[in-house]
């Protein structure tokens, strides 16, 4: 569509957006659907999981296994991963693996052992969901769905996934710009749906010597131009365990709210990703280094005058709603 901006009639619109950071271009840009972008009456969402918040000023890092694999292997992590500092629990039963022959996920029973998890734990649950049918499954099961990066241009996907009601962790595609994540949380949020979490999990460049290149100034200019919670995936953006720690690290320094990062019991032996997956000890010393970075980062934060707060109970009304 050929639009013609008038940029004194935006800026009429969003007095002082200059000073909250969002250049005229990204005001032109998104001139038709701003709600992803900072304004004067949105500063900063804080998306509710839980008994706590995600974008609300602590830093909240979510870890577990890529894949569920055994009840044992979820649960011991999970023990491990609560002890450590972690709030949330990740591990995928519906996955997207590049090759058909490759384990798939234990879907059904992964969800379950997902939730057991839980219960034994007190950690919110994140797992992926894959198809737009599986929806209602995902979400009765999770805490929130996560959009995988292969999905995030899939639109029917994200529309099922806002109507849930739960919130979303929409990963960023591997060759999808800033702008094009934004407009797929744009998709969420225009089903009535404010509970985005960006997630930057590393994209597609021409250096091969790592599995994606980490865009840490995505992390910087998201969290200026956007309310919307950010937070970062070292593991897939590195590929290799032994980077996942300084990765982790620079994600906090450019003032990621969270971070999401694979841990298995025995890597060497993991379904899927061992080779980006930390073990206990590594997870341990990782947690232990990023203190004082999360204590610098939690005191930098300041508390926005104008925070988007919705429960999850009036995000479900404001779906049903939307039709
Ligand atoms: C995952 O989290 O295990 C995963 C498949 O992530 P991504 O969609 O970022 O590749
Ligand atoms: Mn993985």
């Amino acid at each position: 569509m050929e639009a013609h901006f008038n940029q004194e009639a935006i800026l009429l619109h969003f007095p002082g957006l200059e000073r909250l950071g969002v250049c005229e271009s990204w005001q032109e840009r998104f001139a038709e659907s701003p709600d992803v972008l900072k304004s004067a009456e949105r500063l900063q969402t804080t998306v509710p999981v839980l008994e706590f918040e995600i974008g609300a000023g602590a830093f909240v890092t979510m870890a577990g296994p890529c894949s569920v694999e055994t009840e044992q292997q979820l649960l011991a992590t999970a023990e491990h991963v609560r002890r450590a500092g972690a709030r949330i629990l990740r591990g995928g039963a519906f996955k997207p693996r590049s090759s058909p022959y490759a384990f798939q996920g234990l879907g059904l029973a992964g969800l379950k052992m997902l939730a057991r998890a839980r219960e034994a734990t007190g950690l919110a649950i994140v797992t992926e969901v894959m198809s737009e049918e599986d929806v209602p499954l995902v979400a009765e099961y999770a805490d929130i769905l996560q959009i995988g990066s292969r999905n995030m241009e899939n639109y029917s996907l994200l529309a099922a996934a806002a109507r849930s009601g739960r919130p979303v962790l929409l990963k960023r595609g591997l060759v999808a710009t800033v702008a094009d994540l934004l407009c797929s949380a744009q998709v969420v949020l225009a089903h009535g749906n404010p509970h985005v979490i960006l997630c930057e999990r590393g994209i597609r460049t021409f250096e091969t010597s790592m599995r994606n290149t980490f865009d840490v100034a995505s992390l910087a200019l998201l969290k200026q131009i956007s309310h919307l919670p950010v937070i970062a995936d070292p593991s897939h953006a590195s590929g290799h365990s032994d980077l996942v720690p300084a990765l982790a690290r620079i994600a906090v320094a450019a003032g990621a709210d969270g971070l999401i990062v694979e841990v298995h019991p025995c890597p060497s032996e993991a379904w899927s990703d061992g080779e980006q997956s930390l073990d206990f000890a590594a997870f341990d010393a990782m947690m232990h280094m990023l203190d004082p970075w999360i204590a610098l980062h939690e005191m930098e934060v300041t508390q926005p005058a104008a925070k988007y707060n919705r429960r999850h109970e009036e995000v479900l009304q404001a779906v049903e709603a939307m039709g």
